[in-house]
């Protein structure tokens, strides 16, 4: 079956008829979420959207076989993604096989590692990926759970990532991740900060929850250690990504720190070749791809197996959130959690905040699929325009 066009679209929202009155607005963590930059003061911590380099500009990709059945996926840094799409993808894949899947990546894969294989190209790649798997499973009527071997799970056990943890134990979540509120240029002051954050989190979730710290690349090797040695008491069931992805010495150096804690990194690693790095240094406890940017579902299972092969879980990244990474979750033996996102501020409905129509959200901290074709997506072609 033959692709004979893959389109960029831009989503657009469909306003809610009727909704629902959140109870109190978010609770913003206070001092904001830092990321590396804000080792400089003239970026706004609370402000995400105000941070350079954030991976807002969500684009949509469309892959239309010769009998009109089509797939979407999608990846984030839209304006930079879709040139590459546009201009090296489309060329390249049209008129090819769409159910060629490990063929039509591989070629995406070689073409562009002159121009830095990772990075924005990942992301670019992630959404073809994508759009190819619901395609395939449209045209084999199927879920694409079971075309790569699964389900092994009637049900996806979630945690939750959230500032309004009550909010979170009202839906019946029962495991937990916060953000973190230091950055390693903050100092001591940083860390007490953190450590009174971290304790009243466990404090409300009570000692036998799962509770997890998102550090998203703050710190460097020295602080991450501190605040390892610091946050001990809290049992963290893993600490997640407090270095920059290319930094797997540093990984090594903080797992030799403080071998009891448990570390997780990968939303921000791009490719199988990444990660192979830190499964091989055996740095890590959890392995995060995201399916949105790392390079797809295609390049997330080699990332899977390897993971797997070397005892190591895969959570992917936002995973609850986005069909791929729900299907991956239902497949695969050892991927034992799918991350939530909180979307919905308190007391209004997850239903309602659900970013894409006919995705499951999770009842109870659980996530149920169905039986649809593909991704079991449900937009409508009114939905898509074509992006800028
Ligand atoms: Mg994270």
């Amino acid at each position: 079956m033959k692709i004979i066009s893959i389109e960029c679209l831009k989503r657009v929202s469909r306003p809610i008829g009727n909704p629902t009155k959140p109870r109190r607005p978010v609770d913003a963590a206070a001092g904001g979420v830092p990321y590396p930059i804000h080792i400089y003061r003239e970026f706004s911590r609370t402000d995400r959207k105000a941070v350079p380099g954030g991976p807002g500009g969500e684009m949509w990709v469309r892959i239309t076989a010769e009998d009109g059945t089509y797939g979407l996926g999608h990846c984030n840094w839209g304006d930079l993604a879709a040139p590459v799409v546009r201009t090296l993808f489309a060329g390249l894949l049209a008129g090819r096989n769409c159910l060629a899947i490990e063929f039509l990546n591989d070629l995406m894969w070689r073409s562009t590692q002159r121009l830095g294989g990772t990075g924005i190209v990942s992301s670019a790649q992630s959404a073809v990926d994508v759009a190819l798997w619901d395609l395939k499973g449209k045209l084999y009527k199927a879920p694409v759970y079971e075309i790569i071997g699964g389900p092994c799970r009637s049900e996806i056990d979630c945690y939750v990532t959230a500032t309004d943890l009550d909010w979170a134990m009202e839906l019946g979540f029962r495991a937990f991740k916060i953000n973190n509120t230091a950055h390693h240029s903050d100092g001591t002051d940083g860390i007490n900060k953190l450590e009174a954050t971290v304790a009243a989190a466990r404090e409300k979730v009570g000692p036998a929850a799962d509770l997890m710290l998102n550090a998203v690349m703050s710190f460097n090797v020295d602080y991450a250690a501190r605040v390892m040695e610091r946050l001990a008491p809290y049992d963290l069931r893993w600490f997640e990504e407090p270095l920059p992805p290319n930094d797997t010495k540093g990984l090594m150096a903080l797992k030799r720190a403080v071998p009891a804690m448990p570390l997780a990194t990968g939303e921000d690693h791009r490719g199988r070749h990444m990660f192979r790095d830190i499964i091989e240094a055996r740095c890590v406890d959890v392995l995060q791809p995201d399916i949105r940017w790392t390079g797809g579902l295609t390049e997330t299972l080699k990332i899977y197996n390897m993971g797997e092969a070397a005892g190591l879980q895969t959570i992917a990244h936002s995973g609850g959130n986005m069909p791929a990474g729900q299907h991956l979750s239902a497949a695969m033996p050892e991927v034992r959690m799918a991350e939530y996102l909180m979307l919905s501020a308190p007391g209004v409905p997850l239903e309602e905040v659900n970013p894409v129509p006919g995705m499951p959200v999770p009842v109870n901290g659980k996530l149920v699929l169905s039986d649809a074709a593909g991704f079991g997506m449900e937009f409508r072609s009114e939905d898509f325009v074509p992006f800028p």
